[in-house]
C-alpha cells in the first residue's frame, strides 16, 4: 500500500517565498507533532516563522481532528 503524503505550503511572511513539502503521516507526526501550528524555516530568508496547520496544510488537519 502507497502512503499517502500530505502537502503543506507556507509562504514566509517576511520575503513572501513560498514553501512546499510533501511529508508522509509518520513524517509530519515526528515533525511537528500534534499541535495546530508548523515552524518552518524560509530557505530564502532564513527567518523562522510558525503557520496555522489548517492554512498550511488543510487535508491534514482534517485527517488530524479525526484522528481523536
Ligand atoms: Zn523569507
Amino acid at each position: 500500500m502507497a502512503k499517502k503524503h500530505y502537502k503543506i505550503e507556507t509562504s514566509c511572511p517576511q520575503c513572501g517565498c513560498s514553501a512546499v513539502s510533501h511529508l508522509s503521516t509518520e513524517e509530519i507526526r515526528e515533525r511537528f507533532g500534534d499541535v495546530p501550528n508548523v515552524e518552518m524555516e524560509c530557505s530564502e530568508c532564513m527567518i523562522k516563522y510558525q503557520t496555522d496547520m489548517k492554512k498550511a496544510c488543510p487535508e491534514w488537519d482534517k485527517e488530524c481532528g479525526m484522528d481523536k
